[in-house]
């Protein structure tokens, strides 16, 4: 799999904010910010996209998602809640091969899917 600038900010090749790092997944700081909070949380077993996740264990899946929302509660962004954005491949505006969750709020946020 081709290497990408998470795979670096991973490796601690790249300096970033770090939020929340433990044995599954490491949590960051955007760097164009779209929201006061917005963090990205990447885990350390390396996927492509969401879709690549059919090919884990739902055991695997499941841990990600929960420590989404473990660095969510970590960031106190679970009593005014917050948007997770998940962007697949070139119609979902995917622009880094490493899948990360898009984790946003620290303010009322606009626009929604409904
Ligand atoms: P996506 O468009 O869903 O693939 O999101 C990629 C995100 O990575 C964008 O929001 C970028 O601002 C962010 N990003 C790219 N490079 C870095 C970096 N070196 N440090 C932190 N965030 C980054």
């Amino acid at each position: 799999m081709t290497e990408t600038i998470f795979d670096k900010i991973l490796a601690h090749q790249i300096p970033v904010q770090i939020v929340f790092e433990d044995a599954d997944v490491l949590a960051f700081k955007d760097i164009a910010p779209q929201a006061k909070v917005h963090v990205l949380v990447i885990p350390k077993k390396k996927a492509r996209n969401l879709s690549e996740l059919q090919t884990w264990a739902a055991q695997d899946v499941g841990l990600f998602f929960q420590k989404v929302a473990v660095v969510a509660a970590h960031l106190g962004l679970e009593k005014t809640g917050y948007r997770t954005v998940l962007n697949t491949g070139s119609d979902g505006g995917q622009s880094v091969d490493y899948i990360h969750a898009h984790l946003l709020g620290g303010e009322p946020l606009s626009g929604n899917f409904s």
